[in-house]
């Protein structure tokens, strides 16, 4: 499984490190990122994981819908 994100419209809201910190972090520049993340390009970032776990909540909470799964 895949978590990508769109890194691109990150409005910097947050929600996506206050329910799944283990996995996401805000950064200095305001937008999250996904920690570990391969960097596909054109600010899209790429995880693979055998778990989704808190991923499925920062996906939901997040206003602009910049986090995908992939299963
Ligand atoms: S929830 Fe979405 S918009 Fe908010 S910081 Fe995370 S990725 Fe960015």
């Amino acid at each position: 499984m895949k978590i990508i994100h769109n890194r691109g419209i990150c409005i910097g809201c947050g929600s996506c490190a206050a329910v799944c910190p283990k996995h996401w972090k805000m950064g200095n520049d305001g937008k999250s990122t996904l920690l570990s993340a391969k960097d596909l390009g054109g600010e899209k970032y790429e995880l693979d994981v055998s778990k989704i776990e808190c991923n499925q909540e920062a996906a939901d909470i997040c206003p602009v819908q910049c986090i995908g799964i992939e299963k």
